[in-house]
């Protein structure tokens, strides 16, 4: 739609105006910086930084009403900048000029009731929100979609030249920061750092096919980050990991998609989300506390979020109910069909603990859980999910193993309405259906294949038909007409089928 053809008194709002006042603050010793340069950790005490926008109460001198109408009238424009993640710029990145917003696709996925079938199962009304429908099949795209806009920003701004962006990754990180960055050639190159044989062959086929430098290092996850921290505190390079505070910014739109989606009535509703670095944790939280702060939103939704057994170090830190006992620990992870979020070591942590807080304080209760889950209950869930029409990942299914759990442990009352977040699409995950199907779990996933959730393919090769087709050699005549009849009986009689009587 036109600007022009939109009701008159919203069309002098609809385009972002607002400019803001970011800063870094720092969440070690509360020092600001200025957004000039690419920072990861406080120049002063090292600790993870935060974006905030100092100019932010702005914002309420526009009516709560209004925010809504120019956020909903925001989706009939077509100017492909605000046309992800940036609807919401004046809450992601007010400062950025249409022309630094780099859009490919991102956001904006859809929320997908679960069928009736899956919702008795479960016991609670509920929805997928399918992020792996983003361009690169993971949420990540949302966090690089912000991460690279404010790059582009930087070069155009002569503030940078040539970028190296570089980042660590259980898979989907490095898919999407390929992707983007290979979208901006040749002033950003991108060069990723994997542990070897810990991402899906999919997800290695992401940034090769991207033309991003790759490279397998021996480890887990915790040890690649180790490894690009050390580059990125010693070498001129942008660091493409959630401890990037841009990153956060831009997942932040996953909140401002449910409000809108559930026209900002966010009463008795749940957000569900697996935990791995817990960038994506933190900026749904911070998201949902923003709109909340203008009044866009007039309540906070429950959010819970989900570890597994083998890569726990959040759940285990909030096991001390008594906050002033808590103390956080690392974790060894152990093999996660949730792989994207074996971690042992989140790096937003210190994000979490603040912002839990804040949260649970502006909710007047605790609003904010946390629930483990088993391997087998991630691996069944998920598998469920899809035999139910759906395309959760392994973390999706992370998420509805969350769920039954969260209901097991009272987090939920009976009239909650639960989104849960599949943050990456089912086919990045293959292999592990594979492997459930086929039995072969490795005995470390700690995972039996259930044989009512097995599937296998059957290869339909009568005794009675002689000969068949191959590629390049095509049956004809009787032949073929023995083979078309002869497959066809043996599938009706494999299928049950009756034959028509007329
Ligand atoms: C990165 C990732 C996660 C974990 O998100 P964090 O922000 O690291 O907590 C979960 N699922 C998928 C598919 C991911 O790619
Ligand atoms: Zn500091």
């Amino acid at each position: 739609m036109k600007l022009q053809q939109l009701p008159k008194e919203i069309q002098l709002d609809i385009l972002p105006s607002h400019k803001g006042n970011l800063q870094y603050d720092c969440l070690g010793c509360d020092k600001e910086f200025s957004i000039e340069e690419l920072l990861y950790t406080c120049p002063s005490c090292g600790e993870v930084l935060m974006i905030v926008d100092k100019n932010f109460d702005a914002l309420k001198e526009t009516s709560p009403e209004k925010w809504r109408q120019i956020l909903d009238y925001r989706k009939m424009l077509n100017i492909p900048a605000y046309k992800g993640i940036y609807r919401y710029h004046e809450f992601i990145g007010p400062m950025l000029p249409e022309k630094s917003i780099v859009y490919l696709g991102e956001g904006h996925t859809p929320i997908i009731e679960a069928n009736h079938i899956l919702q008795q199962k479960v016991g609670a009304r509920f929805y997928f929100k399918n992020d792996g429908q983003n361009p690169s099949a993971s949420f990540k795209d949302r966090g690089m979609a912000s991460a690279l806009s404010y790059i582009q920003y930087l070069i155009q701004g002569g503030f940078a030249k040539e970028v190296l962006s570089i980042c660590a990754s259980t898979g989907d990180t490095s898919a999407a920061a390929a992707l983007y960055a290979s979208y901006l050639k040749p002033h950003i190159k991108s060069a990723v750092l994997l542990p070897h044989g810990k991402v899906t062959p999919q997800q290695l086929s992401q940034p090769l096919g991207s033309g991003a430098a790759v490279y397998e290092i021996p480890g887990v996850f915790d040890d690649c980050m180790k490894v690009v921290e050390a580059l990125s505190e010693n070498y001129a390079v942008a660091l493409l990991n959630s401890k990037n505070a841009w990153r956060i910014l831009g997942q932040e739109s996953y909140s401002y998609e449910i409000a809108q989606d559930f026209n900002y009535d966010m009463k008795n509703k749940v957000a569900i989300v697996p935990i791995g670095n817990a960038g994506n944790i933190t900026a749904i939280m911070n998201g949902f506390m923003k709109f909340y702060e203008i009044g866009i939103i007039t309540e906070l939704p429950k959010i819970i979020g989900v570890q597994s057994k083998h890569a726990n170090p959040v759940y285990q830190y909030y096991q001390e109910k008594d906050a002033s006992k808590r103390k956080f620990e690392s974790v060894i992870v152990k093999p996660s069909v949730a792989q994207a979020a074996m971690i042992g070591n989140p790096v937003s942590m210190p994000r979490v603990i603040s912002l839990v807080k804040k949260y649970n304080y502006l909710s007047k209760k605790e609003n904010v859980f946390i629930a483990e889950v088993a391997e087998q209950e991630i691996m069944d869930w998920k598998l469920l999910a899809n035999q139910n029409g759906h395309i959760a990942c392994t973390q999706g299914g992370e998420s509805l193993a969350g769920l039954v759990v969260a209901k097991k442990n009272g987090f939920l009352t009976d009239s909650d309405v639960v989104v849960l977040d599949s943050t990456a699409h089912a086919l990045k995950f293959s292999g592990f259906q594979e492997l459930y199907f086929s039995e072969t779990f490795p005995t470390e996933f700690e995972i039996q294949s259930k044989k009512e959730l097995i599937n296998r393919p059957k290869l339909v090769k009568p005794a009675s038909v002689q000969k068949f087709p191959s590629a390049g050699h095509p049956l004809e005549g009787d032949d073929f007409k023995a083979f078309v009849e002869g497959v066809s009986e043996e599938l009706a009689s494999l299928l049950g089928l009756e034959k028509k009587s007329y």
